[in-house]
């Protein structure tokens, strides 16, 4: 099966077009894309195999737009033609839909209505499904795959936040979690790894891209993740806080003179590794000026301590079942620097790390502890896509 991949964020569509099966065991990667700054004077970026990529700048006013420039550009591409499916990465989920889900009108519906719950994720997505449907008609199949859907298994005790039982009731308020597909993805891959189904493995994995979080996964199930009912909640990130004291809302709001949605825009936009180190989000930029600036040092220490305790946290959650910590995203996959501080101090459990294989597994799979190591340590090339294509062609097949 054919399948175009859509991945709308409020200002970008990326796609790809991917052969694959529910399984994924064959699976071929045919083109690719980015439309950037839609809503004005966009760039587009679009790529097939054995044919020269296209670059271009023009004003592209909204997705339908956007994604009318895609399907032209398929279209002018024999090879990548018929597309037999859509599937288009939505954020949240919401409590509905605990999978991927064949889009109809009351789908949409239910997305808009998300939509409160992810009003930075949703809408683009949205905007995506209906621009699709308006070019491409009702003779395509179009899936929508939620990077929340993965954490439904997560139990009540680890989803539920401690203020009164009502509040959480009345405005949906639990633990949803993201990222999901990246987690399904890099324990479907571990498990691909070393020869075992993926129900029959429990890991910590850590994705470490601008947004990070961490899942304890047990038996191919999540049964908790760091990112909580947004996505600011868990690990310190690029420009996000991660956990804070909740106090600090209305404590900086008195103090600074301004309202919740400031301070919203503080924790989302102006902290993590970008508030402490004063630098620069760019984890590259900090691991470069470790050794030279106590700001870059402090950002990186304080980064790897929080993933850290999320770690020791989730290996104790499993109850000792773990038998891997995964790393995965732009950090996870090419900084041996960030792996190796927070896998210090980890002997206690029995992980130890091939000093060399550590420094040399930089944007690719395999493993990276020592073979005395008590639990594997793996570098795992998220793909998001693939998962989202397996998941259409799912949900198609069993239709
Ligand atoms: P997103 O969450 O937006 O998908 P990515 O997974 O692409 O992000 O990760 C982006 C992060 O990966 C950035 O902080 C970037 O600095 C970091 N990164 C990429 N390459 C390296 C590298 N070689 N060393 C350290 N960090 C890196």
């Amino acid at each position: 099966m054919k399948v175009l991949v859509l991945n709308c964020g409020s200002s970008t569509l990326k796609f790809q077009i991917i052969e694959t099966s529910e399984s994924g065991a064959v699976e071929r990667k045919l083109a690719r894309g980015i439309v950037d700054r839609i809503g004005g004077q966009a760039s587009y970026h679009f790529e097939a195999d054995g044919a020269a990529a296209v670059n271009n700048a023009l004003v592209v006013r909204d997705h339908e737009a956007a994604v009318g420039l895609v399907i032209e550009w398929l279209g002018s591409k024999p090879g990548l033609k018929p597309i037999d499916a859509v599937g288009h990465r939505v954020v949240h989920g919401g409590d509905r839909f605990t999978s991927a889900v064949l889009i109809d009108d009351d789908v949409i519906a239910t997305l808009e209505a998300l939509c409160e719950l992810a009003p930075l994720h949703n809408p683009g997505a949205v905007s995506g499904i209906r621009a699709a449907r308006k070019i491409l008609g009702d003779a395509i199949p179009m899936v929508a795959a939620f990077d929340t859907s993965f954490h439904h298994t997560i139990p009540q005790q680890a989803a539920i936040y401690a203020i009164p039982y009502e509040l959480s009731q009345r405005h949906k308020i639990r633990r949803y979690g993201f990222h999901g597909l990246a987690h399904q993805h890099d324990i479907a891959r571990y498990a691909e790894l070393v020869g075992k189904p993926p129900t029959q493995v429990s890991a910590v994995t850590l994705h470490l891209g601008n947004g990070c979080s961490a899942t304890a996964i047990r038996n191919g199930q999540s049964i908790d993740t760091s990112m909580g009912f947004t996505p600011l909640e868990g690990l310190v990130m690029g420009t996000r806080s991660g956990d804070v004291d909740p106090a600090l809302v209305s404590y900086l709001a008195r103090k600074e003179r301004v309202d919740a949605a400031e301070i919203d825009n503080w924790l989302n936009k102006l902290s993590g590794l970008l508030g402490l180190s004063g630098i620069s989000n760019d984890m590259r930029e900090l691991t470069a000026a470790y050794q030279t600036n106590p700001r870059a040092r402090l950002a990186v220490d304080v980064f790897c301590y929080r993933a850290r305790k999320y770690l020791g946290a989730y290996l104790s959650i499993l109850e000792g079942s773990a038998e891997a910590v995964i790393f995965s995203g732009g950090i996870g996959e090419n900084s041996a620097l960030v792996r190796k501080n927070i896998l210090n101090a980890m002997a206690w459990c029995g992980i130890r790390l091939d000093d060399a294989a550590n420094e040399t597994m930089i944007g690719r799979d395999g493993r990276i502890s020592a073979p005395q190591s008590k639990l594997d340590v793996f570098v795992i090339h998220t793909d998001e896509e693939a998962i989202i294509a397996r998941e259409t062609a799912r949900v198609l097949e069993k239709k």
